[in-house]
């Protein structure tokens, strides 16, 4: 087990987004979060990377405890997140964006190396290396988060609603990526309002309703699961 979230339980002053999740990541697979707007998605991922504080609840990496490690700490153990809209550092470059991507590390050497094999992956990035990021397309800026998160040269890669407001054609290309990054050895857990490529692409998934778990398994027995189909599939 890679991560282990037990009975999570977060609010926003009154509102309660998280009402006692659960989910397990084992090394190696992808894991997807699915549910409709609102349903506690990001809030999970957010509370992983130590961005926000559970009122109650476990999570644990590798054995050890994320509950009260600021993020900075998170981050260096392996977990990256690439925050929903892409928040890219849109007054820098494209290089120094990923540069930015690897500050926590002490091995500057490799820094440059792994900056290659990132431009090997995204080699729109490397034509657009020294273009400002703001200036990219969506679809663009969405590779620069990936990239720059993949610079923190991460286990578990946390990724937020990486289709949203991609064209159909973009969405199959990031979402094609996403299984290479996971093939190459990267586990990931994906928050994903489009259901039917989340499940495609993942072994397992969980769905989240008003801040609990619902349902939960085999990705393409939940893609087949009536309910699945008809609430979440539009089918
Ligand atoms: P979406 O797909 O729309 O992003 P989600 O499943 O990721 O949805 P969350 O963003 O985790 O859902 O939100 C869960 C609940 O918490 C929602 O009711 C939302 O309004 C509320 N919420 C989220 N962030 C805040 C905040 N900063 N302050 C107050 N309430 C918040």
């Amino acid at each position: 087990m890679l991560l282990d979230v037990k009975d999570l339980h977060v609010s926003y002053g009154a509102i309660r987004a998280l009402r006692g999740i659960s989910c397990q990541i084992r090394e190696g697979e992808i894991v997807a979060l699915i549910g409709a707007n609102g349903a506690g998605k990001s809030t999970t991922l957010r509370t992983i990377s130590g961005l926000i504080r559970p009122k109650s609840g476990e999570i644990t990496y590798q054995g050890q405890s994320l509950i009260k490690m600021p993020p900075h700490q998170i981050v260096n153990l392996g977990i990256s997140q690439v925050p929903e809209g892409r928040r890219v550092f849109t007054r820098m470059t494209v290089m120094e964006n990923l540069e930015m991507g690897a500050y926590t590390r002490k091995d500057k050497a490799k820094v440059k190396e792994d900056i290659k094999k990132i431009f090997q992956r995204f080699p729109r990035l490397e034509e657009r290396k020294n273009q400002l990021a703001g200036t990219l397309s969506g679809g663009e800026q969405q590779m620069l988060a990936m990239g720059r998160a993949l610079m923190s040269k991460p286990k578990l890669l946390l990724l937020d609603e990486p289709s949203m407001g991609l064209a159909p054609m973009l969405v199959q290309e990031i979402f094609a990526i996403i299984k290479e990054i996971n093939q190459a050895g990267t586990t990931i857990l994906l928050v994903e309002q489009n259901a039917h490529m989340a499940l495609s692409i993942s072994n397992r998934a969980y769905v989240l309703e008003t801040g609990e778990v619902v349902l939960s398994g085999d990705a393409q027995e939940l893609a087949n699961n009536p309910e699945v189909k008809k609430a979440y599939l539009g089918e």
